[in-house]
């Protein structure tokens, strides 16, 4: 029976080549997505693919929408297999005294919470045949730049949640991972300054070379998933280049 995916945020960047590489090794893929017309264009390019697939309008941070999205995964399939919990927005960069609680609640209700809504309505299928989930954290979670507090305190967040998930689901064989990807060339990096700064990193702090891509992510996440993984769980699994081993001054 064909195992069956959800990937949220999955309509751009690196949730959409997560999806689009899961769907290529028969998983069926749904596209869970605050953004309706980007999630029906993967949709249709899925479909294009060969890829089964269907976008269901999420807003991850809303227990509505994330309970009525897993119903219609679980009426249509029959199974979850596959959660990856990618969905999440940055922050502007406002310093801490400028930044809002407003602001602060919008990016950990996204990315932090929404992981937790999703992980636990998944849960309620999922046990049914064990699986895996995914969970997107990010290298700032452990190495800053100025004025990203509400974006680094969630993605640590994720990474502390990983572990706790990992721990209470493992007796219905469901393995939880993270990972935490360094640059990745995405839609949400494509604006000044970012993009010349992106641009800047190329030859310098990479061991690679180079800046990340989202289909670099999609690997490192089919392995996980895969049951090449099976003797892994609860561990965060850094995707960045070499980036963050490099000592600043050594060229
Ligand atoms: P992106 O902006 O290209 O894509 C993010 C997707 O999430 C979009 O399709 C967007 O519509 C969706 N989304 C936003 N809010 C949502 C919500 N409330 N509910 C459902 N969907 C929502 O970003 P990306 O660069 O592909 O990032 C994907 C993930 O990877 C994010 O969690 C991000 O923090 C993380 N990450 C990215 C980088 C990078 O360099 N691009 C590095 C580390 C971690």
């Amino acid at each position: 029976m064909k195992k069956v995916s959800i990937v949220t945020g999955g309509a751009k960047g690196i949730g959409a080549a997560i999806g689009y590489r899961l769907g290529k090794q028969g998983y069926a893929v749904v596209i869970a997505d605050i953004d309706e017309n980007a999630g029906k264009y993967r949709e249709n390019h899925f479909r294009s693919e060969g890829i089964d697939s269907f976008f269901i309008k999420t807003d991850v941070s809303s227990e509505m929408d994330v309970s009525n999205m897993v119903e219609r995964v679980y009426d249509r399939y029959g199974r979850i297999d596959v959660l990856v919990n990618n969905a999440g927005i940055g922050f502007s960069g406002k310093s801490i005294e400028e930044q809002t609680l407003h602001e602060w609640r919008r990016v950990i209700e996204t990315n932090l919470t929404g992981v937790w809504l999703c992980s636990k309505y998944v849960v309620k299928y999922m046990k049914n045949t064990g699986g895996v989930i995914v969970n997107v954290a990010s290298t700032r979670a452990f190495q800053s730049e100025p004025n990203t507090e509400p974006y680094s305190a969630s993605k640590g967040g994720i990474i502390a949640l990983t572990h706790s998930l990992a721990v209470s689901l493992s007796k219905y064989n469901i393995r939880v991972v993270s990972i935490s990807p360094g640059w990745i060339d995405t839609s949400s990096w494509q604006v000044p300054p970012r993009k010349s700064y992106l641009s800047s990193l190329d030859h310098g702090q990479h061991l690679t070379k180079r800046v990340g891509k989202p289909e670099d992510v999609a690997s490192l996440v089919a392995f996980l998933v895969s049951d090449d993984a099976s003797w892994i769980s609860g561990m965060n699994f850094t995707i960045d280049g070499g980036m963050t081993v490099k000592m600043i001054y050594i060229d």
